[in-house]
């Protein structure tokens, strides 16, 4: 199965479905990448502090895939934003991954309360220069975090990774994006699994009119939005049905049903808020 690429800021493609293994256990991740790369995935999400590049690493190395079809990203951990640590952590990081570079490198979190995230962006500007990563992005920015990078240092991200999924839709960052040419990685685009997308009429609905499941309907609305996805399970028939979401379109009216699901009050948020990480 081909998955379609979306075009990012810096010249580069990336893989609009890809896999990512946030809570994947380190000991149980070159199993569930291998499986991934096996089905046809070729974009992997991970982060420094989840403790599992290694074997994102040695799934990469086992699959004999050439380096330029994989599309690899992970993050700068928070207590790493300043002076020479980001180049130190991204060292760390590719060691653990066994790769010269990597396609995308986030800064995890803003850690507004630690006022240091420009300097954790300036330091990603550098390491992106020196081609330890094509890419250069943010995630859990919001638009204040945005504005000030971009003015401060010039250089807009690719990408900003933030929690969206159908009840918390962060709409004043996806308008801002959309304004600056960002692309939105939706991370937490099942909602963790932490309410029931089948209870939902208007998911349940299309689920049974495209024959479906209800996951499969909200990634294909991400899709259809235009957002980036990486879905997490270990489940192997669960990493196929993710990536089985190019054979149908929800109509204007099914997607706009969805568009309805978030309350618009923040209440429909499952993780943590930008501004409570530090
Ligand atoms: P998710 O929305 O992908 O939910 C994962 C859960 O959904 C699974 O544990 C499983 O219970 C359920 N699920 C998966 N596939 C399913 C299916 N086909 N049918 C029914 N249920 C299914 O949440 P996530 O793992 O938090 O987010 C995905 C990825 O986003 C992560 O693995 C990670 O790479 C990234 N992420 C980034 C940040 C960040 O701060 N940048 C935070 C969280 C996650």
């Amino acid at each position: 199965m081909t998955i379609p690429t979306l075009a990012m800021n810096s010249g580069y493609d990336i893989p609009q479905v890809g896999y990512g293994v946030f809570k994947v256990p380190a000991h149980d991740t070159e199993r569930a990448v291998s499986e991934a790369l096996a089905l046809g995935y070729r974009h992997i999400d991970t982060a420094a502090v989840y403790g599992n590049e290694e074997g994102v690493g040695a799934a990469v190395r086992a699959s004999g895939i050439p380096r330029d079809e994989l599309f690899i990203t992970t993050k700068l951990w928070n207590d790493r934003h300043e002076g020479d640590q980001p180049r130190a952590a991204i060292g760390e990081s590719l060691d653990k991954l066994g790769l010269d570079h990597v396609d995308l490198y986030l800064v995890h979190w803003p850690t507004p309360a630690r006022n240091n995230y420009v300097e954790a962006w300036q330091g990603l500007v550098a390491l992106r220069d020196e081609g330890l990563t094509r890419t250069i992005g943010v995630s859990n920015f919001l638009v204040p975090h945005l504005e000030r990078i971009v003015a401060e240092t010039g250089e807009t991200p690719a990408v900003d990774q933030i929690e969206l999924h159908p009840t918390y839709q962060q709409r004043e960052v996806v308008a801002w994006a959309a304004d600056h040419g960002v692309l939105i990685e939706a991370w937490g685009p099942l909602g963790q699994g932490k309410y029931d997308l089948g209870a939902i009429p208007a998911v349940r609905g299309a689920a049974d009119a495209h024959r479906k499941s209800p996951a499969q309907v909200v990634l294909r609305w991400h899709i259809q939005k235009g957002n980036i996805v990486f879905p997490k399970s270990v489940r192997v028939e669960r990493l196929r049905e993710n990536m089985d979401v190019f054979d149908f379109e929800l109509s204007d009216d099914e997607v706009t049903a969805i568009d309805a699901l978030d309350p618009g009050d923040g209440s429909g948020r499952v993780s943590a808020h930008p501004d409570e990480v530090n």
